[in-house]
Order: C-alpha cells, then structure tokens, then sequence
C-alpha cells in the first residue's frame, strides 16, 4: 500500500508517463517502500526529492539507420536515458532487444539509479539501447548498426558525463564496435567513456563475470545469514546468457548443483548438474539454443520447450533471464518445491504478485538493485584503472567485488532492521539506495 503523499505522485507519475507499465512498476514498487523515509526526513518531501528523482534529467531519442548485408536499409530507434546524476556520472548499459522501447529503458534507467547508489561508488543512473533485433544478424551487421548507433550517441556521452556498458544483446563484441567508433568520430582514446571492454584495449578483470559472481556472493550471503551455504544445494538459474553463465560458474565454485537453466526456447534440466564448458561452447561461442545443449550431453539432460523453468523444484533460484519472468504462479510453485533463497541477477524479473509470494513464504528475497549491482560496480572499478592508467589482476578484481556484495548485503539488512522489517532485503535496498541520492540531491541544491 502507498502512504498519501506518494499515491499521489505516484499517480502523477501514471499520467506523465502514459503506456509505460515496467517504468510504472519499478517506481511503484520503490515508492512502497520509503513511506517510512518521509516520516524520518521531512526535508526531502519539502525539497520534492521524489518527484524530482522520477523525472529524468534527460531522454534522448534518436533515428538509427543501417544496411544488412543484402543492401536492404533498416531504421531503428534509439534510446538513452540520462536519469541521474546526483552521485556520479550516468551509468548504466545498453539493450538491444526487440522489445525495447522509452518505458523499458526508463525502467531500467530507474532502477539504475538505486542500484549504482548501494555498490557506494561514484556513479550516477542510466540506461540506453535500442529496439534492434541481433538475433540471426551477422557480424558484419552487428557492426554496422553499432556503427550508426554510435554516430549519434557520441555527442551525449563522456568519461565525465555519462557511461555506457553492455546488457542484454550488449556484450564485449558489440561494446568493441562502439568504443572504436567513438574513438573514431573524436579522435580520443577515451577509455573510460565506456564499459565492459576487452582486455585488449581498457577492460577489466571480472567484468565479464562480475554480475553473476556478483549475484552468487550476495545469495552466498543471504543463506550464511540463515546459518547456512550453497554446499549440496539445488539450484536453478534461468537464462543462459552472461549473467546466467557466470552465475553457474561462481555457484558450482561454491558447492551449489546448478540443475536447469533456459532460454527463450524453453529450458534444459540435468540432474547431475550443468555441463559449464558445453553450455559456454553452445551458447557463448556458437550463439546457438539451449534444447542443442542437450542433445549433444546426453545421459539424463533433457530440453523442455516452451515452459517455464521455475516448474523445476529447487532450494536456491536465480532468475537471470529478463523482466516480469516470475509470476505469482511461479513463485507458489517453487515455495512448494522447497526454495529458500531467491537471488534475482536480471533487472526486475520477479512480478510484484511473486515478491509478494516470496517474502511471505519466509523466503530470503534478494533484489536485483542489490544482487546483481556487481556488474555495474565492477564497471566503476573499470573506471578507476581507466583514470589511473592501471589495470589490476583477477584476483585483486575479484576480492573488490565479493568486499562490495558483502557490503551491500550488509547495509541491506541493517537498513530494514533500522526500518522494523528485519530480513526484508527489498526495504532495505530501496530505503539505502533512495537515501544517499536524496541527500546528494539536497546538498547539490535545486538540480
Ligand atoms: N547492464 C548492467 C546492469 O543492469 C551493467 C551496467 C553497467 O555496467 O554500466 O546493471
């Protein structure tokens, strides 16, 4: 339920914003928690700190245009929406998806902000992308449009401006194309414009598997909280993309039997727990679907089409997919299969109903503001080597990382206890992050 005054700036933010229901969601669901908030600081609805943290400073739409490899033009939308800035520059990465359009990315964009906010580094919100669709394009195609789009960004974005980074569809290949097209339009080796580079030339150590390592020391967190560990458990990680894969990876490090995984197709169910290196040739280096992931490992593995994967029993879930994947039908289903921990490395992917379910269910409910905020983190440590002209080592890389997922597990669960909701992780994710770009924002003045 929403306290007064936020029911109304909430309904403001339904008719300023018409058609846009993820951006409606995300502020919803922070809305509800940081009615308390107000109660405790009432300089920040004197000041309209919340009003003003839903409009964003600045959205940028732009026309992309470019040719495939048969000569056919095609023209898309672009998107890049600068939220925030209080903390840092813009940051936040780019999608390109077909669904993609202004209310994803200002969901996303929103979200950003908060999430950047509790990694407790200097970097403001956003989020970019663009409705183009990579699947079944070539190389060369994948270049050209990451060509065009950059044609147009590189005037918005800057090492002290804002800085963009991957997401889905958006990885070390096309970050590749829009870096050296950036640097060719402005003649600047400006490594720190942007994130989630090659090793080759600026990136950094465990960025690649920063967000899913990320999200399995946050749940590594959250089970020690309760007295236990991923030793022996079950796990299913929806997705087979970058963040599901190195969610995989980090959890079969820890002891964790990671049984199914999916994609769009449907899902892959092994027993003896996923065949990392297969999936990784399948998926990262063939760029096929997961139903041949089983076909080629045999044995007990099997391919589910066109189901959802959360029908697959479990003690542990990572959805890691994309948003609106669990409903509240989901999330009965997997309480009844014995889940205990939910750690949510996509942005969003649980409904509201499935938060719901979760968290009464006694289920240890991470959110992905504060589960899956490693990659952006270990983006800003991308930041801080490209300022220094440094480059640290994996295993330095990765210590930072785990030091700031326990970090903001930390402030998670002391916020919600400060707040009287012990173990509720999104209280404390919202109220954390809400509060430190609040007072950014009221020490700036009226920005
Ligand atoms: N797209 C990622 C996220 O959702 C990473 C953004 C970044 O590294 O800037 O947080």
């Amino acid at each position: 339920m929403l306290h007064e005054k936020l029911s109304s700036i909430y309904d403001n933010v339904l008719h300023r914003n018409p058609g846009e229901t993820e951006f409606h969601q995300a502020v919803r669901e922070v809305l509800e928690s940081i009615g308390p908030v107000l109660g405790k600081h009432p300089e920040y609805a004197e000041s309209k700190i919340i009003e003003r943290i839903c409009e964003p400073e600045r959205q940028i739409i732009f026309r992309v245009p470019w040719e495939d490899d048969r000569g056919e033009v095609h023209i898309n939308r672009g998107f890049r929406v600068e939220f925030n800035s209080a903390l840092g520059p813009y940051k936040g990465g780019l999608r390109f998806h077909p669904s993609v359009y202004l209310g994803i990315v200002k969901f996303l964009g929103f979200e950003q902000i908060f999430k950047n906010s509790l990694t407790g580094l200097p970097i403001g919100g956003g989020k970019g992308g663009s409705d183009f669709d990579p699947k079944g394009r070539s190389q060369r195609e994948i270049m050209r449009f990451c060509q065009s789009f950059m044609t147009e960004l590189y005037r918005h974005i800057g090492e002290y401006t804002d800085v963009p980074a991957g997401d889905i569809g958006v990885g070390g290949r096309e970050v590749g194309y829009l870096f050296g097209q950036y640097k060719r339009i402005t003649n600047r080796y400006e490594s720190g414009v942007i994130t989630g580079k090659g090793l080759s030339y600026g990136g950094a150590q465990v960025r690649t598997e920063a967000t899913g390592y990320g999200c399995a020391f946050f749940v590594d967190e959250m089970l020690k909280a309760r007295g236990t560990s991923f030793d022996g458990k079950r796990v299913v990680v929806s997705g087979s993309g970058n963040v599901a894969v190195y969610t995989i990876e980090k959890i079969q490090q820890l002891g964790g039997v990671v049984v199914a995984c999916s994609d769009s197709s449907g899902y892959v169910v092994d027993d003896a727990g996923i065949d990392l290196d297969l999936l990784k040739q399948v998926k990262e280096v063939e760029r096929l679907r997961v139903d041949v992931y089983a076909k080629r490992r045999g044995g007990d593995a099997s391919f589910v089409p066109g189901r959802s994967v959360w029908e697959v029993p479990c003690e542990v879930a990572m959805p890691s997919a994309t948003q609106n994947e669990v409903t509240g039908r989901d999330a009965e289903m997997l309480v009844r299969g014995g889940c205990i921990a939910v750690g949510e490395g996509a942005n969003m992917p649980t409904m509201p109903e499935g938060i719901r379910v979760f968290q009464e269910a006694g289920v240890a409910f991470g959110p992905g503001k504060a589960a899956n905020a490693g990659g952006v983190a270990t983006s800003a440590l991308e930041m801080q080597q490209n300022a220094s002209r440094d480059s640290w080592s994996f295993e330095f890389s990765e210590r930072r990382l785990q030091e700031i997922m326990r970090d903001i597990h930390a402030r998670c669960l002391a916020t919600a206890d400060e707040y009287g909701m012990p173990g509720n992780y999104v209280a404390g994710a919202n109220i954390d992050g809400f509060r430190r770009v609040a007072d950014a924002m009221l020490a700036l003045g009226l920005i």
